[in-house]
C-alpha cells in the first residue's frame, strides 16, 4: 500500500475541508497514516499553545535600524569612471563612429538589425523560460 506523503498528511490535518477526496479516502482506511496525522495534530496544537516570545528590548527598532543600514549603497566610483572614459572616447572618435554606420549598405544594416533582434528575442525567451522553471521549483517548497 502506498501511503500519503508528509505534506499530504499535514494538509489533511490543517484543513480537511479543502483536502482532495483521495487523501480523505486514504485517511479513512489507513491506520498508519492516521497515526502520523495524530502525531501532527499533537504537534500543531503544541505550536499554537506556545506563547509569543517577549524581549526586554525593542525588537522593531533594532530590525528597522538594520534595514536602514543595508539601504545605504556605496557610491559606484568605478562605474562612474568607466562612464566618463566611454563618453570621452565617444567624443574623441565621434567622426569615426559616424563613419562606421554610414559606410555600411542599408540592406546589410537592416540584415544586421533583424538578426540581432532575432537573437535577442531568442535569448530573452530562453531567460524567461528558465525564470519560470526556477519559480515553479521555488513554489513547490
Ligand atoms: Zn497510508
Amino acid at each position: 500500500m502506498i501511503h500519503l506523503t508528509d505534506m499530504e498528511i499535514q494538509e489533511y490535518v490543517l484543513d480537511k475541508a479543502t483536502c482532495s477526496p483521495d487523501i480523505v479516502a486514504h485517511m479513512k482506511t489507513c491506520d498508519t497514516c492516521r497515526e502520523v496525522a495524530g502525531a501532527y495534530e499533537v504537534l500543531f496544537v503544541g505550536m499554537k499553545a506556545q506563547e509569543a516570545a517577549v524581549f526586554d528590548f525593542d525588537v522593531s527598532a533594532l530590525v528597522l535600524r538594520e534595514l536602514h543600514r543595508k539601504e545605504r549603497k556605496p557610491i559606484p566610483v568605478f562605474a562612474m569612471l568607466i562612464s566618463i572614459l566611454c563618453a570621452g572616447g565617444c567624443y574623441f572618435f565621434r567622426n569615426d563612429i559616424y563613419g562606421l554606420f554610414t559606410g555600411i549598405p542599408p540592406l546589410l544594416l537592416y540584415f544586421i538589425i533583424v538578426s540581432t533582434a532575432a537573437v535577442a528575442l531568442f535569448l530573452l525567451a530562453d531567460m524567461y523560460k528558465g525564470y519560470q522553471q526556477k519559480m515553479t521549483i521555488l513554489n513547490r517548497f
